[in-house]
């Protein structure tokens, strides 16, 4: 087991980025280039997480062998917790287990199904459709259909002149045409991810930005009895009170420590490597893990 220090408050100085997005979801870069950028900067390794999708693992696979860094391969799955949003990552599950591919399937389903209802009270009061919302999408097949692409249609149609104007009126969290993104529960990502032979992490527990109600220390005990692995403590958006409270339920709860950038490329003001997980730590995850590094 792991121990940690209970009065540090920073990550270590060398080590892996474990929390980075690519174009295979709302990153700017690809796998390749994320590689390259890490290779420069000193990284001894970093996770691949790209949001609800293992599409990027086989790429950034592939990149890691030519430039021989080694990587975690992952995802950061949105899950809810009663009323509260939780980002949790899973590495190095096996991505043909059953049970895994089962869970995001029913998650795409319930999410397409979640867009039309929307954009048909959408198309009760203003001139879109499904279509018209569909051909929104650039990736096609690819793409999870959502709001962005109800705000691209609502600005083809001339009712905003921008997409953010759309996401500021009728389209936003607090209008009577808005529908909530299904998720599958903490304790449901908890189970599968353990089923598919990999290691869960909550990412961000402490980001108020994200929540105004952040997950208690119950919810943290009781997942941690179901399986949890870690606690994503070393992250721009976890201030330093709830870094030491997240430390101190690791220590508590024997979980893992970990850091990571939630790197987006160019679209976030995140620097690839800014937060760091310790060499032992993902040795840890690798020992528990289905998969090998690859890199
Ligand atoms: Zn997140
Ligand atoms: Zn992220």
């Amino acid at each position: 087991m792991i121990r940690h220090m209970p009065h540090e408050d920073h990550g270590p100085a060398h080590g892996w980025d474990l929390h980075c997005h690519t174009v295979y979801s709302d990153g700017t870069k690809t796998p390749a280039e994320m590689i390259a950028s890490a290779v420069a900067s000193g990284l001894h390794g970093l996770a691949i997480t790209d949001h609800d999708t293992t599409a990027g693992w086989a790429d950034a696979a592939a990149a890691a062998r030519r430039a021989g860094l080694p990587i975690l391969r992952g995802t950061e799955i949105t899950a809810a917790d009663g009323d509260i949003s939780v980002h949790m990552l899973a590495y190095q599950y096996d991505p043909d287990n059953t049970a895994i591919t089962e869970l995001f399937r029913a998650t795409r389903a319930a999410r397409l199904e979640r867009a039309k209802r929307m954009v048909a009270r959408l198309s009760e009061d203003f001139p879109i459709d499904w279509h018209s919302v569909l051909r929104q999408a650039k990736q096609g097949e690819k793409t999870t259909v959502g709001r962005p692409h109800m705000a691209d249609a609502l600005v083809e149609a001339g009712v905003y002149a921008t997409r953010s104007e759309a996401f500021a009126g009728v389209i936003s969290g607090a209008s009577k045409y808005y529908i909530p993104t299904p998720s599958p529960s903490t304790d449901e990502v908890v189970r599968t991810v353990r089923e598919a032979g990999g290691v869960s992490v909550i990412a961000h527990p402490g980001d108020r930005g994200r929540n105004t109600t952040l997950l208690g220390d119950g919810r943290i005990r009781a997942l941690a009895g179901e399986g949890l692995g870690g606690l994503e403590v070393w992250h721009r958006g976890n201030a330093d009170d709830q870094r030491r409270r997240l430390l101190g339920l690791a220590d508590e709860l024997g979980l893992l420590v970990t850091g990571g950038s939630d790197w987006h490329g160019a679209g976030k003001p995140n620097r690839l490597g800014e937060n760091l997980t310790g060499d032992a730590t993902v040795r840890e995850i690798v020992a528990r893990g289905a998969i090998e590094v690859v890199g």
